[in-house]
């Protein structure tokens, strides 16, 4: 259940919720059969639909409703069998229809959420709704000329609109809620998640207030297209709130931008409401019907789901509900992990190395998993040396550096050519032991007296004497039954 751990700014509760608009992956736009690629010359992918010439109707894309059910289906959302598209009337010059085609009242996917981990807090934000869309032309401002002109090419790109409950507490779990729902979009591939082409865009809303109190007026923070952004905007929103309040003045409710070259937001119009946009069902499309046999098919042909397999992690591996969930990051992360797993039956092992030693040589290199510069059954092979008491784990980090820097991918090679082997000799051993007790009266004396941090020094004596070569357990293991005192 949910921990009233109190998070209050200057004693305010701060309230999130997010409407996030994520580009379908299909081909062609929602309505027509032009290309929805990215980056073409100007009007060059906008057809006599997306124009919004007179005569045109528009017909819906099947591609575009069945990734909204691979959506619904993936965060536990009740489909809808019937859906209604309506018209979202504003003027603008990116619009020329004068209104987008959008679902109001009933939309495809209602319901649902989306759980994730802040920190090892487990967090579960509901969703109100996902409904089907279309994007609009984008305006083009040419500064050095004064002009602006009118791309459409974006006109008639399908999204989809997922809207949550007000439940997030901070900026910190909004932005893992951000997160988590960015890695199921890509994950199930109904999205490319390319956050700077715009595919993926959040919009904040923000409001404080004090414990107890109704939710405060919220400001909507639009179309944040980064992490690092929208954490900032947040931030700066939320204070820029409360001493609002702190100085007696109140929250209208608006729409504001966040300039990421100042770091604040700035109100870019008061808000509108729903009847602001004379909502209607739009005449020139029949309700969405979407069967249970279609959502049945849709369902099949889906692959396994972050959440469950973080579940058959937890169940066949023996890991943690953290580590599961870790690694079921990304398909790329959780297929390394099983591939490494298969080679050493060291699943935990496995787990720890690749979310501790690899994750922070990735993170340096800021690069992804897929572009590891080792197989993950050659970490799986390092890792079974580690289990059989081959190497220690300080030689195996070692080994691990050498496969990072493209010393091929022989482990066993390289713990031979670095004379990383542990110590398996006891005779060997014995005798390094013997000659540290020796020499080392004092620690003996210390440690037989009952201090175990002495133990310690004479380990370290050994580890040094084998070059790092002895194995710390068996090390232990000697030094106590050569120093145990009858009792
Ligand atoms: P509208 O239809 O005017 O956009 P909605 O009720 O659909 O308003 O809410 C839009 C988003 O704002 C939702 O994600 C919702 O959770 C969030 N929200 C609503 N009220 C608040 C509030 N007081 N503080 C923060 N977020 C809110
Ligand atoms: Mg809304």
């Amino acid at each position: 259940m949910e921990k009233t751990k109190s998070l209050l700014v200057m004693g305010y509760e701060v309230v999130i919720g997010f409407e996030t608009h994520a580009q379908l992956s299909t081909q062609s736009k929602i309505f027509s059969r032009a290309s929805t690629a990215f980056g073409a010359e100007p009007n060059t992918q906008a057809c006599a639909v997306d124009l919004a010439l007179p005569g045109t109707l528009p017909v819906m894309n099947k591609g575009a409703v069945e990734r909204a059910i691979q959506f619904g289906l993936a965060v536990g959302s009740h489909i809808a069998p019937k859906s209604i598209f309506a018209r979202k009337n504003y003027f603008y010059p990116d619009l020329p229809k004068g209104y987008q085609i959008s679902q109001f009242e009933i939309p495809v996917v209602q319901g649902g959420s989306v759980e994730f981990f802040l920190g090892d807090e487990k967090k579960s934000v509901r969703l109100v709704r996902a409904h089907l869309e279309e994007d609009a032309g984008k305006s083009l401002h040419e500064d050095f000329i004064g002009q602006t002109g009118i791309d459409l090419n974006r006109a008639g790109t399908p999204l989809l609109e997922i809207v949550t409950e007000p439940d997030m507490r901070s900026s910190a779990e909004a932005v893992a809620y951000a997160k988590e729902l960015h890695k199921i979009v890509t994950w199930i591939g109904i999205c490319d998640g390319n956050m700077q082409e715009g595919s993926f865009r959040c919009d904040a809303n923000v409001s404080v207030r004090k414990p107890g109190e109704a939710l405060g007026t919220r400001r909507e923070i639009k179309n944040l297209n980064s992490f690092k952004f929208m954490q900032q905007a947040m931030d700066y929103e939320i204070r820029w709130q409360i001493e609002q309040l702190e100085d007696g003045h109140t929250i209208q409710q608006a729409t504001v931008l966040f300039n990421p070259d100042t770091g604040e937001t700035r109100a870019m119009r008061t808000k509108e409401d729903a009847a602001d946009y004379r909502y209607f069902p739009d005449p020139d499309l029949p309700p969405l019907v979407i069967s249970r046999e279609w959502v049945d098919t849709v369902k099949a042909s889906m692959a396994e789901l972050p959440r469950a397999m973080a579940a058959r992690f937890e169940a066949d591996y023996g890991l943690s509900e953290y580590d599961a969930t870790s690694l079921t990051q990304s398909h790329a992360l959780s297929a390394y992990f099983e591939a490494a797993t298969r080679v050493c039956a060291q699943a935990k092992l496995a787990s720890n190395w690749i979310m501790g030693e690899v994750s922070r040589r990735l993170n340096a290199q800021d690069i992804g998993i897929e572009a590891a510069p080792l197989p993950p059954e050659t970490l799986g092979t390092l890792i079974q040396r580690i289990a059989d008491g081959t190497i220690s784990n300080n030689a195996a980090r070692q080994v691990l550096d050498a496969l990072w820097e493209g010393d091929g991918t022989h482990v066993d090679a390289i713990i031979e050519a670095k004379g990383l082997k542990q110590m398996n000799d006891s005779g060997a051993l014995e005798a390094i032991v013997d000659t540290v007790i020796a020499a080392n009266a004092k620690n003996v004396a210390e440690f037989q007296a009952g201090n175990e941090k002495a133990l310690n020094a004479l380990v370290g004596q050994i580890m040094k004497a084998s070059k790092g070569k002895a194995n710390p357990q068996q090390v232990n293991d000697l030094l106590r039954s050569k120093l145990a005192v009858a009792t």
